[in-house]
């Protein structure tokens, strides 16, 4: 079968064909529709330290996706040949104290698909059925192949309870803006977004944002100002992975605000501990999605009319899979879309 693959240690992918995956008694075989591409795949892509020490080569990367159910092993219950699904890139170890109370998205053994093992730019994609989402039929293949980062989104969003609340998002990359529009949707009263790039930024302002500023060139505490937010955020989404703008949400958060991290900041990353001592503030770490409390959120926040497709910004075929990156590693994109089928 066709596969998009990491075929040497260096900087770029390719298009091979490797063996079609074997499906294992609790698998699910999955034909692969529409795949997208995540930051994550970027930095395979780049080949940079993280992904050397971490992606093994040759292997075909991908985790964001659509397809349907194309066959199963014996011991699988609950779905069909034909169900669309998407399906959770986290493979959880089922025996870790977390798992076995439930809590699958804090597993301590978790494996990646498309990072540490096969992933879903190919053909075929074979994952365990218990991480498989069937998909309603009004989730368009679209919006189904981009839940993994969506629902980054709505993990981290709904972290805390946005009603009426201030929320700053740091970061306007495509889980920012999602975040944005989630924020305004379940009736977060201001949503303001920061980020350095004015493609992403225009795009947040038309999913909602309050403000979108450009911190190379205004100044947050002016634009709060403006908005009569005296006091401070109450609610911050970090989703930049960037120090100084995590530094300027400590900044400017109201006293009892509460944080989550989704962005992954550089190691050792030094922040003013007494932002967060005197003011008392909350943080948590977000991994991933919660399973699957998160995917059915996901699917409400859709049905009940959020809607994420200005997010989706560039459409490729497979064969022009360098057009995608390109796009991508330009900056100038949201969302973008690779299609098998
Ligand atoms: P992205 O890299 O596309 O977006 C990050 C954005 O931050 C970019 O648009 C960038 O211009 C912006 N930025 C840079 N400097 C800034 C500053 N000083 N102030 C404000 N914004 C600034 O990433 P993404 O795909 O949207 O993901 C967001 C973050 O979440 C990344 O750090 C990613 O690694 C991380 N992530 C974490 C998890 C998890 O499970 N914890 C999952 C997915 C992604
Ligand atoms: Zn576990």
């Amino acid at each position: 079968m066709k596969a998009l693959a990491k075929l040497k240690s260096e900087r770029g992918l390719w298009l091979t064909d490797v063996a079609k995956p074997e499906v294992g008694h609790n698998d699910l075989l999955i034909q692969i529709r529409k795949t997208a591409i995540c930051g994550t795949d970027i930095h395979i892509y780049n080949w940079d330290e993280w992904a050397q020490k971490t992606i093994p080569v040759p292997m075909h990367v991908g985790h964001e996706y659509v397809g349907v159910v194309a066959g199963m092993g014996s011991e699988v219950k609950g779905f069909e040949i034909g169900d669309r699904v998407s399906g959770e890139g986290h493979i959880t170890c089922g025996y870790c104290r977390n798992c076995r109370a439930g809590r699958r998205h804090l597993c301590r053994n978790t494996v990646g698909v498309g990072v540490n093992r096969e992933g879903a730019f190919a053909e075929y994609l074979v994952i365990p059925a218990f991480n498989a989402f069937k998909l309603p039929p009004d989730i368009s293949d679209d919006l189904a192949s981009i839940f993994d980062p969506f629902g980054n989104a709505v993990h981290t969003a709904l972290s805390f309870n946005l009603v009426g609340e201030d929320v700053l998002i740091t970061g306007a990359g495509p889980i920012g803006i999602m975040a944005v529009a989630i924020a305004r949707h379940v009736g977060a009263r201001h949503v303001v977004v920061t980020d350095v790039n004015e493609y992403r930024l225009d795009l947040a302002r038309k999913m909602g944002a309050s403000r979108a500023v450009n911190v190379a060139k205004e100044d947050l505490r002016e634009v709060m100002g403006q908005l009569h937010m005296c006091e401070g955020f109450d609610v911050g989404l970090e989703m930049s992975g960037n120090p100084q703008a995590f530094r300027q949400m400590l900044e400017t958060m109201n006293h009892g605000g509460k944080i989550a991290l989704l962005g992954i900041p550089p190691a050792n990353t030094a922040i003013d501990w007494n932002q967060v001592i005197f003011k008392g503030l909350e943080i948590k770490g977000i991994y991933g999605r919660e399973m699957f409390e998160t995917w059915y959120k996901m699917v409400a926040l859709i049905q009940s009319g959020l809607d994420i497709t200005p997010i989706i910004t560039h459409h490729y075929k497979i064969d022009d899979f360098q057009q995608g990156f390109d796009a991508m590693l330009s900056g100038q994109s949201g969302k973008v879309i690779l299609d098998w089928a």
